[in-house]
C-alpha cells in the first residue's frame, strides 16, 4: 500500500510542477495554490505568491524528497489531474457558440495586463480588466490570444518618505521566475520580430504568458542588437515621456500584429482594448497595400477586421501625439503607406483639413472599427456624446454601444472564501447544496459563475446568517492583521523601533470602511475628509466603532494625486483618527484582494460621470462586502436599493465645487443614517440579522452579473462571432 513512489513517477509530478507553474490556472485554482504555498510557506509570503520563484527556492532534491509524503503527492496528482482536464476539455462554451474563432482567433491588444501580483506588467483598473478578459476568455474555451508588452520593471513600487511623500521605486522583473517562457522559432531559437520606429528597425522577442487555455504574448525590445534607447523601450508601463509612449505603441500595434503573422496566425478580430493599440490599424492597411491593394481598398478592408474598447471620459486618458513627434516617429515605417504625412495624419484627426489638430489615438481606432463600445451603461451615453462631433450623426446614432465590465471570480476571491463557498456546494448533506449538485455536477469552477448559484445566498438553509456572520468576522480579522504586519514593516523602514504600537492598530470589531484604487483626483480619495468633525464623532463612538483603511498609487507625475495621499497619511498619524484610519503602501492586486475581502463597506466616490465603469467594487460582493457609492460606473446599474448603499441619486450638478460639497454631505448622511445603524444593530445573540439580509441581496444580485464570464460571452455574441458589415 504505502509502497514508496519510483523515480519515474517522480519525475512526472516534477515535470508536471514545472508545467504547471508557468500556467496561470494555478492562480485561480485553490489547490495548486497550497501545494505551491506548502512547498515554501515563507517563499511563497515574500516571493508575491509565485509559482515560479517557488519552484527556484527549493531545490530539485528537497522536491523529490518531498513527493515521498505520499499524502502530498496524491495532492500533487489531482491538481495535475484536473489542470491537464481544464487544458484539453473537449465542450466547452467556446465549442458550442464561437467555434469559427478556433481557426481564426480574436486578437485582444491591451498595453497593460494585471494578471496576479507576481507580474506586476498593469498600472490599474484597465490592465486588470485586460487580464480577466483572458481568464474568462479561457475559461470559456475560446480561440483567442493577448498582444501586449513586457515590461522589464514593471509598474511602479511604492514608497512614503518622511514628508508622506509618494516616491517610487521599480524591482527588475526577471522572465526567468515570473511565470512566462520564451517564445521559439521552429528551430527553437528565440523567434525575433523587427518594426520601424524613428529611423531605425527595432528588434524585438516574445515571452508568452499561458492564462489557462489562452496564450498572451509580450512584445520585448531588450536586445544587444538593439541602440540603448530602444532597449529601454520596454522598461517601465507608461513610462517616460510621449516620445516613449509613441514608440511604444507603435511597437505594441505594428509590433503586435507581424508577431501574430510570424507565428502563423489570421485573427478574425482585432480588439483593441483603450487607443495605445491602434497603431495597428495601420500595418494591417500597410500589409493589404504590400499585397497590391490601393489604399482607399486598404482602408476598407481593414475597418470589419477590428474593434475598439474606449475606457474613460476623461481627457488624459486619450492619447494625443504632435503632428511633429508623428513625423519622428513614423518617418520609415510611413514609407511603407503609399500616402502623404498629412494623409497619415489625417487618419487620426478629427478634421482632416486642420494642420493643427493633434493626431488621436481614439480618433484612429474609431475610424477603423467595425464597433465601438463603452465599458457601462451611462459610459456609454457620456461617449455618445463625447463623440458626437466627431460622427456628426444625433447623439443616439453615435456608433458606441457598451459592454458593463466584469471580474473573473475565482480569481478575485480570497483562498478562504473559495474553500468556504466551495464546502457549501459539497456539503452532500444539504438540501439545496445537493439539489445545486444535480444540476451542476461537481464542475464547481463553472458552478461559481451561474447565478442561480448565487441566488441561493437568500437562502438560510443553504447558508445561515451566523455562518456568514463569522466568515465576515475572520475575513475582517484577516486583513486587520495583514494591515498591522504591513504597517509594522513601512514603520520600520522610517522610523525603526516602534512596532508595539502596530499590534493594537485597528479594532476588530468596528465596521470598517475601505478605499483602495489608482489616486487619480476625479476619484477623490479623501472626500470622505470634508466632513472631518463627523468623521470624527463616528470613529470615537465607542459603542459603534468606524475605521478606515486607505490604499493607492498616484502616477508618478501627478502631484495632486500624491497630495491626497499625503493628506490621508497625515491625518492617519497626526490627527484624532489615529488608529481608526490607516494608509497601506504599495497597493497591488495581492493588497486589494485582502480590502475587498476584509472590508465591510466599499466605498466609492468618484466625480460622476468620470468613473467609466469601476471594478473593485465587484471583487468586494462576492466577500461579503457592500458597496457604498455614487450612482456612477457599474454601481449605477448594479443598485437596486437594497444590494449596498447608493451616495446621491442618478444626477449631478453642474459645477465641480458643488458636486464635491454635495457628495461629500450625501456621503455622510448615507453613513449616519443607514450604514451604522444597520451594521451595530444586534439581535440577542449577537447577529445583525438586516445587514445580513442585505449583503445576502447584495450577493444574490450582484455577484453573477458583474463577471468577466458575463462580459467576455457579450463580446463573443456581439462581436467576436456577429457577421461583419
Ligand atoms: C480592481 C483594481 C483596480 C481598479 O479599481 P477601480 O475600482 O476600477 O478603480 C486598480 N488596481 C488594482 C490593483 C485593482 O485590483
Amino acid at each position: 500500500m504505502n509502497k514508496p513512489l519510483s523515480g519515474a513517477e517522480v519525475n512526472e509530478l516534477i515535470s508536471g510542477l514545472n508545467k504547471l507553474s508557468r500556467n496561470l490556472w494555478w492562480t485561480w485554482n485553490q489547490e495548486a495554490q497550497d501545494i505551491f504555498q506548502e512547498l515554501s510557506p515563507r517563499g511563497w509570503q515574500n516571493l508575491f505568491h509565485n509559482a515560479v520563484a517557488v519552484l527556484h527556492e527549493v531545490s530539485e532534491y528537497e522536491l523529490r524528497v518531498r513527493l515521498q509524503d505520499l499524502e502530498f503527492a496524491a495532492r500533487v496528482r489531482v491538481v495535475l489531474a484536473d489542470f491537464s482536464k481544464y487544458l484539453a476539455e473537449p465542450r466547452t462554451w467556446g465549442h458550442c457558440h464561437a467555434a469559427p474563432l478556433y481557426k481564426n482567433p480574436v486578437a485582444y491588444f491591451s498595453a497593460e495586463f494585471g494578471f496576479h501580483e507576481s507580474l506586476p506588467i498593469a498600472a490599474g483598473g484597465l490592465g486588470i480588466l485586460a487580464g480577466d478578459h483572458c481568464k474568462s476568455a479561457s475559461d470559456l474555451g475560446l480561440g483567442f490570444v493577448g498582444v501586449g508588452l513586457f515590461y522589464r520593471e514593471g509598474y511602479f513600487q511604492q514608497a512614503i518618505d518622511a514628508n508622506n511623500w509618494q516616491t517610487e521605486y521599480y524591482n527588475p522583473v526577471d522572465p526567468k521566475n515570473v511565470p512566462v517562457e520564451p517564445v521559439l522559432d521552429a528551430n527553437g531559437e528565440r523567434l525575433l520580430c523587427r518594426v520601424e520606429i524613428g529611423l531605425l528597425a527595432v528588434d524585438f522577442q516574445v515571452w508568452r504568458v499561458n492564462v489557462g487555455r489562452v496564450p498572451v504574448y509580450l512584445l520585448d525590445t531588450n536586445l544587444p542588437s538593439n541602440e540603448q534607447l530602444y532597449r529601454d523601450l520596454t522598461n517601465r508601463v507608461y513610462g517616460g515621456d510621449s516620445t516613449t509612449r509613441i514608440m511604444q505603441e507603435m511597437l505594441l500595434g505594428i509590433g503586435g500584429v507581424r508577431l501574430l503573422r510570424a507565428l502563423g496566425l489570421a485573427p478574425s478580430t482585432f480588439h483593441m482594448n483603450e487607443g495605445h493599440a491602434a497603431f495597428l490599424t495601420l500595418e494591417l492597411m500597410r500589409e493589404k497595400i504590400a499585397a497590391g491593394k490601393t489604399f482607399a481598398e486598404a482602408q476598407a478592408l481593414t475597418k470589419p477586421e477590428c474593434i475598439f474598447t474606449t475606457h474613460t471620459p476623461v481627457e488624459a486618458g486619450h492619447d494625443r501625439f504632435s503632428p511633429e513627434l508623428m513625423n519622428y516617429a513614423m518617418q520609415r515605417f510611413s514609407g511603407e503607406l503609399p500616402i502623404t504625412f498629412k494623409q497619415l495624419l489625417a487618419m487620426g484627426r478629427e478634421n482632416p483639413d486642420n494642420d493643427h489638430e493633434t493626431f488621436c489615438m481614439t480618433v484612429l481606432a474609431l475610424k477603423f472599427s467595425r464597433a465601438a463600445n463603452a465599458v457601462s451603461e451611462l459610459h456609454g451615453q457620456v461617449s455618445r456624446q463625447m463623440w458626437q462631433h466627431f460622427f456628426k450623426v444625433p447623439e443616439n446614432e453615435v456608433p458606441i454601444g457598451h459592454i458593463t465590465n466584469g471580474i473573473h471570480l475565482l480569481g478575485w476571491m480570497k483562498g478562504s472564501v473559495r474553500q468556504f463557498w466551495r464546502k457549501k456546494l459539497t456539503a452532500s448533506h444539504n438540501g439545496p447544496a445537493k439539489l445545486f449538485r444535480e444540476k451542476f455536477g461537481e464542475d464547481w469552477a463553472s458552478a461559481i459563475n451561474h447565478a442561480s448559484f448565487w441566488e441561493k445566498m437568500t437562502d438560510p438553509a443553504f447558508v445561515t446568517d451566523e455562518e456568514l456572520w463569522a466568515l465576515r468576522y475572520k475575513l475582517r480579522r484577516e486583513l486587520i492583521e495583514f494591515a498591522r504586519r504591513r504597517l509594522l514593516l513601512q514603520s520600520q523602514r522610517a522610523t525603526p523601533g516602534d512596532f508595539i504600537r502596530y499590534d493594537h492598530l485597528l479594532n476588530p470589531d468596528a465596521l470598517t470602511i475601505g478605499f483602495a484604487r489608482r489616486f487619480a483626483t476625479y476619484k477623490r480619495a479623501p472626500l470622505i475628509f470634508q466632513q472631518f468633525e463627523n468623521i470624527l464623532k463616528l470613529v470615537h463612538d465607542k459603542s459603534r466603532p468606524v475605521q478606515f483603511v486607505f490604499a493607492g498609487k498616484a502616477h508618478p507625475r501627478d502631484d495632486e494625486g500624491k497630495r491626497f495621499i499625503q493628506q490621508i497619511i497625515h491625518l492617519s498619524k497626526h490627527s484624532e483618527l489615529t488608529g481608526n484610519l490607516v494608509f497601506l503602501e504599495n497597493y497591488d492586486i495581492h493588497v486589494s484582494r485582502q480590502m475587498v475581502a476584509g472590508c465591510d463597506i466599499w466605498l466609492n466616490n468618484p466625480r460622476r460621470p468620470l468613473e467609466a465603469s469601476g471594478t473593485s467594487g465587484m471583487k468586494a460582493s462576492c466577500h461579503g462586502c457592500m458597496g457604498m457609492s455614487i450612482m456612477d460606473g457599474w454601481w449605477r446599474e448594479g443598485y437596486d436599493g437594497h444590494n449596498g448603499f447608493a451616495i446621491g441619486d442618478d444626477s449631478h450638478p453642474d459645477s465641480i465645487e458643488e458636486q464635491d460639497r454635495v457628495d461629500s454631505a450625501n456621503l455622510y448622511k448615507v453613513l449616519t443614517k443607514q450604514v451604522v445603524p444597520l451594521f451595530f444593530n444586534r439581535d440577542v445573540n449577537g447577529i445583525p440579522r438586516e445587514w445580513i439580509k442585505r449583503m445576502r441581496h447584495s450577493m444574490a444580485t450582484l455577484v453573477s452579473q458583474f463577471t468577466t464570464d458575463r462580459m467576455v460571452k457579450e463580446y463573443a455574441n456581439k462581436y467576436y462571432t456577429a457577421p461583419k458589415n
